[in-house]
């Protein structure tokens, strides 16, 4: 069985029965996912990413970060990178603690329901794009109705910017276009279970078209539970539907799939090939 990789999960909702850390992982396991990204965002999530990335460093590595609309609400950029940095700096010194830290995420601009909080959240995120070329890291990007200011960003930092910041758009839903002007920055894309829904008929031809090297999955576990698990709750167990369905329109096997956007993870979060 070719080793899956879920580069986006986040575990929060603690201990629900049926649902702990270690049975989610466990089912991961047996649709072969190997490695996947514990992703934080807020004070909650960088916890819980940490305490996964504690089991076992391997296979679980953590992103921490503050993300839009709601972080940026409560404190300065100027804060919230520094609590960013102290988290990472913490975490990426003390090696004994088995932690590492491979990205800065998920980060980025959210206008779908404030759109008023547009500067804050700008200025958040260039912060903390700042602050991974800082550190070495890449980040994991959300972008919602903010195309345009996400470039304009990521512009900056990226190839052919001051620096060559690399990271990818995570739970990708746009236009080809987009796509193409990051994968120009050197981004990766990554498709969640969304490219399984009945109406995503071009999210899937965009999907077709991509450059393979530049092709991750992910859950977004818990949210977004691919076809055939639509209502439930969403495990890293299902990125393996996301994997499939990208076979199948890119007309290549699943195991061919799921070698390429495992590689493609393992090389953009540096993690150990296995
Ligand atoms: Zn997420």
């Amino acid at each position: 069985m070719e080793a899956l990789f879920d580069s986006h999960v986040h575990f929060s909702g603690g201990d629900t029965p049926g649902y702990t850390m270690q049975e989610q992982l466990d089912r991961a396991k047996e649709r072969g996912v190997q490695q996947l990204v514990a992703v934080g965002g807020s004070c909650d999530l960088n916890a819980s990413a940490f305490k996964a990335a504690e089991r076992a460093p391997q296979h679980i590595q953590a992103a921490i970060g503050f993300d839009r609309d709601q972080d940026a609400e409560m404190a300065s950029a100027a804060a919230m990178r520094d609590a960013t940095e102290r988290l990472a700096r913490v975490v990426g010194s003390a090696g004994d603690l088995g932690v590492r830290v491979c990205a800065i995420g998920e980060i980025g601009l959210d206008y779908h329901y404030t759109p008023e909080t547009r500067e804050r959240q700008m200025d958040l995120f260039d912060a903390q794009c700042a602050l991974a070329v800082e550190l070495g890291l890449p980040v994991i990007v959300h972008s919602r109705d903010a195309d345009a200011d996400t470039l304009a960003v990521l512009r900056r930092y990226a190839k052919g910017g001051a620096t060559s910041l690399q990271g990818v758009l995570h739970c990708f839903t746009r236009d080809l276009a987009f796509a193409e002007e990051l994968i120009e920055l050197d981004f990766y894309i990554s498709f969640s279970g969304i490219v399984t829904f009945r109406n995503a008929d071009a999210l899937r031809d965009v999907a077709r078209q991509l450059p393979a090297d530049h092709l991750l999955v992910e859950t977004d576990a818990p949210y977004l539970a691919p076809v055939p698990h639509r209502g439930r709750r969403n495990e890293p167990a299902f990125v393996a539907e996301v994997v499939q369905k990208l076979a199948e329109v890119r007309a290549v096997s699943f195991d061919e799939m799921a070698r390429v956007t495992t590689a493609n993870a393992q090389r953009l979060f540096r993690f150990p090939v296995s």
